[in-house]
């Protein structure tokens, strides 16, 4: 009944129908670290200058910069070392003609100063602090090797940020250096969007838990562990809700379960397709509302979208690397989109491609690779048997390379886009 009811449709029309149907999840107020990847859900502003005040880029000596002009190593000019300031301190001892400061990066520039002139441009490099003779015939001394210009190594009050500026916008994903914004003005939460809590459901009766070893015909139920870990690495809170038995009753209990813990998103894995215990139409259709059931693509083209009670639900097929491509195609784009997220595509990369392989149906076809670059190109070569029950093809891949749908058949040396499934550090 269902394949009259509804047509295949392209990859890209489902996730856009999926898209559609997920909303942004609320604002919350989380301390800065649980903010980390998160994206802002307010424009942040500074309360302050940063810096506060004037200060000193360089260790050196806080001086006026007409006092040195035409200093050189065979000419200097001596300066009177009248006090000593560090970062932290501030002083309201004048720099005069013919007297310097010496100062220690961060402090702020005492009055009078006009330029720094660090420590490599002075005598004290050759001599250290310990060496620096402290007394000269009634006090310190420091030779000035180079003229400096005016300003020189002085870092101005408000540079980074000045005060009432909007310095982060809603939006942004924070990363670690957003953190340490937050923290420049003194926030130690910030609100961004509710992570979504997903409610992670496998049916089959073949189905046994992890912890088990599997009797006559039975598997262990891994598809529920690769959701998990997705729901997890992409922000999500995942509801484990174990195994439904390939019956109605048994699948809508589970599915309640998951509504009553507060799932914003329910995933199934299996029971999808058209066999004799394909349950999971039968309890969209009956509690919900099928939006499509098929997509033109292998892995992978049985895959059930619609709501129950208003809360999305994606069925992926059960076949383990089905349900690994599906949640990188589907899922973790609806996860991104719920946490306020807007850019959904991983990066994709043309590769020289280096096998065949046959073409039978107009589907497209998502092929487990190795992506490689040698001398200065990509090369993608299949990680082995791609049928879709080899987990271990999806292991081994760093890339999915994208056979169009109306490619006939790939050759080696022809060129494939590859989409970027983590792309390691490289040395
Ligand atoms: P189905 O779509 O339910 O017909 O399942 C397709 C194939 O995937 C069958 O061989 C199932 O045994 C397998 N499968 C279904 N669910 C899981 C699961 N949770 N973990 C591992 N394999 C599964
Ligand atoms: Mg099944």
């Amino acid at each position: 009944m269902y394949e009259q009811e509804y047509t295949m449709i392209s990859v890209e029309e489902a996730r856009e129908r999926i898209l559609e149907l997920v909303s942004v999840l609320e604002v919350v107020d989380v301390g800065i670290f649980e903010a980390l990847d998160r994206v802002l859900a307010e424009d942040v502003y500074s309360d302050m200058n940063v810096p506060p005040l004037d200060n000193t880029a360089m260790d050196g000596y806080a001086v006026r910069a007409a006092d040195t002009f035409g200093a050189d190593r065979s000419n200097p000019v001596s300066l009177q070392v009248i006090f000593d300031l560090a970062a932290g301190y501030t002083t309201d001892v004048s720099v005069h003609s013919g007297t310097a400061i010496r100062i220690m990066t961060g402090a702020p520039i005492p009055p009078g100063a006009d330029a720094v002139v660090p420590f490599e441009e002075t005598d004290e490099a050759q001599v250290g602090f310990a060496g620096l003779p402290t007394s000269q015939g009634g006090g310190r001394w420091v030779k000035i090797f180079k003229a400096a210009k005016l300003g020189a190594n002085i870092r101005r009050a408000g540079e980074d940020l000045r005060e009432g500026e909007r310095i982060l916008a809603l939006g942004t994903v924070v990363r670690p250096p957003e953190i340490g914004l937050l923290s420049s003005v003194g926030r130690s939460r910030v609100q961004v969007h509710r992570r979504p809590r997903v409610a992670i459901i496998a049916t089959g009766d073949e189905l046994v838990e992890i912890n088990q070893r599997p009797g006559p015909g039975q598997i262990r139920n891994s598809n529920n562990y690769t959701v998990a870990a997705g729901v997890l690495r992409y922000g999500g809170i995942p509801l484990m809700l174990g195994i439904a038995r390939d019956s109605h009753e048994d699948l809508s209990r589970k599915i309640k379960d998951g509504l009553e813990n507060g799932a914003d998103l329910i995933i199934t894995s299996g029971g999808v397709s058209v066999g004799d215990f394909d349950v999971v139409k039968q309890v969209l259709a009956a509690e919900g509302e099928i939006r499509f059931w098929r997509v033109r693509m292998k892995p992978g083209k049985p895959l059930a979208f619609g709501h129950i009670q208003g809360v999305p639900h994606l069925g992926l097929p059960g076949n383990p690397v089905s349900t690994a491509v599906a949640f990188e195609l589907f899922v973790r784009p609806a996860l991104l989109k719920m946490q306020g997220k807007t850019r959904f595509n991983k990066p994709e990369v043309e590769a020289v491609f280096q096998d065949s392989i046959p073409r039978k149906d107009d589907r497209r076809h998502y092929l487990r690779v190795v992506l490689d670059r040698r001398e200065g190109q990509y090369v993608a070569r299949l990680t082995g048997e791609q049928g879709s029950g080899i987990l271990t093809s999806m292991v081994k891949a760093n890339g999915l390379a994208i056979i169009p749908e109306d490619a006939r058949s790939v050759a080696p040396g022809e060129k494939v886009r590859v989409m970027l499934l983590d792309w390691p550090e490289e040395s």
